[in-house]
């Protein structure tokens, strides 16, 4: 689904990935660990083209999103992302924030069609329309995460894992081939992370393909079915869980993980 390869990017002077390859199949749950400064954030947000990609090539379904001819912004689409921070905009309810992208997106989508005279006879015809739709799927969503009655109140008022969660339903109303995680449950109180967690593993089990920064190794442990270390810039080791955390082979990952676990 997203073949990575040589991936580089640099800010000024400074080298911050230095040719990251890396395959990301289908229903993969990816774990990327590595100490601070070690360039997680910037490979998951190279990976959906928030920081363009200095060389190297990012073939997501069959297209180099890094060339700069293409139009990212169709592919973006299918690729949710979820921030430490949660990232909802504060003044819009919880429910106009997951009805947000969909109906900007469909609302789009309509206009080509009916410009082209593609519109599918069971499709929505009017902007109204879309976005009936997209709040009956929002708040499906919301029913999904028990949040139904908090569709119309503002972020500010939820719990930091109540946050979290409207952000992942968020990523899933645009119904994402790939959910990027970075550091989702770093921001929360202790007692918020399993409600987070729990909520990724349900998706993980869905078949949601996924690639998680994240210092939780039990998720890592349990979720996922790779385990990337990096560190300075680059993967350092590849293994599946069992293997990575039993007989890791780099050195540098050996003293990561006694630090960690
Ligand atoms: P952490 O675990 O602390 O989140 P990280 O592994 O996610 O760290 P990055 O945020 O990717 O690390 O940063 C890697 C390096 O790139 C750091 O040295 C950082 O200062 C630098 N960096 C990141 N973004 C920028 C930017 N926009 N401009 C300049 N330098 C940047
Ligand atoms: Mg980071």
């Amino acid at each position: 689904m997203i073949d990575v390869i040589d991936l580089k990017k640099t800010f000024g002077d400074l080298e911050v990935l230095k040719g990251i390859n890396v395959t990301i199949n289908k229903g993969d749950i990816v774990v990327v660990i590595g100490p601070s400064g070690s360039g997680k954030s910037t490979f998951l947000r190279c990976l959906n083209c928030m920081e363009d990609p200095t060389s190297g090539s990012i073939i997501f379904n069959g297209v180099d999103i890094a060339d700069m001819r293409v139009d990212i912004n169709i592919h973006r689409r299918h690729m949710g992302m979820v921030f430490q921070h949660f990232n909802l905009f504060n003044n819009m309810t919880v429910i106009e924030n997951i009805m947000m992208a969909p109906v900007y997106v469909r609302c789009k989508e309509l206009k080509k069609a009916k410009r082209k005279g593609t519109l599918a006879p069971d499709a929505p015809k009017t902007k109204a329309e879309i976005k009936a739709q997209a709040r009956e799927e929002a708040l499906e969503l919301l029913r999904r995460i028990g949040l139904e009655d908090k569709a119309d109140v503002y972020p500010s008022t939820l719990s930091g894992g109540q946050k979290q969660r409207v952000a992942i339903v968020r990523a899933l109303a645009m119904k994402p081939d790939v959910i990027l995680f970075d550091e989702p449950t770093s921001a929360l109180d202790p007692e918020m992370v399993g409600e987070v967690l729990d909520l990724m593993k349900e998706l993980a089990n869905e078949g949601m393909t996924m690639v998680v920064v994240t210092h939780e190794m039990g998720f890592a442990r349990e979720v996922a079915n790779r385990v990337l270390f990096m560190d300075q810039g680059k993967i350092l080791e590849e293994a599946p869980p069992e293997e990575f955390f039993a007989h890791p082979k780099n050195e540098r990952t050996k003293e990561f993980l006694s630090k960690v676990l």
